[in-house]
């Protein structure tokens, strides 16, 4: 394995560990916290966890890897596109609220 494999292979694990505690949260809540970490709830895991993926990214962007990624044009694109797809399963009756 070279260092861009490796690399790759953190920001899976670290997408999977994003995915890990907001799944959490769906099925407790995010105020809810692990028995063992009673300080700790599934809203900052989450945090955590996203943190541990800007870190990898950024690591990837360093190395030449990906291209940097912070585009504030690419990020309010993605926000419109999100809030578009908001809109339309409001429609469809698939989302509670606005
Ligand atoms: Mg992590």
């Amino acid at each position: 394995m070279n260092k861009t494999e490796h690399l790759l292979t953190c920001l899976i694990e670290e997408c999977a560990e994003v995915q890990k505690e907001a799944a959490k949260a769906l099925r407790f809540g995010l105020s809810d916290h692990a028995p063992d970490t009673p300080k700790v709830t599934n809203a900052d895991a989450i945090a955590a966890e996203c943190v541990d993926l800007a870190a990898i990214i950024e690591m990837l962007e360093e190395e030449g890897i990906i291209p940097a990624l912070k585009s504030p044009e690419g990020m309010r694109l993605k926000k419109d596109k999100v809030m578009k797809y908001m809109k339309y399963a409001a429609n469809r009756g698939s989302l509670e609220t606005l």
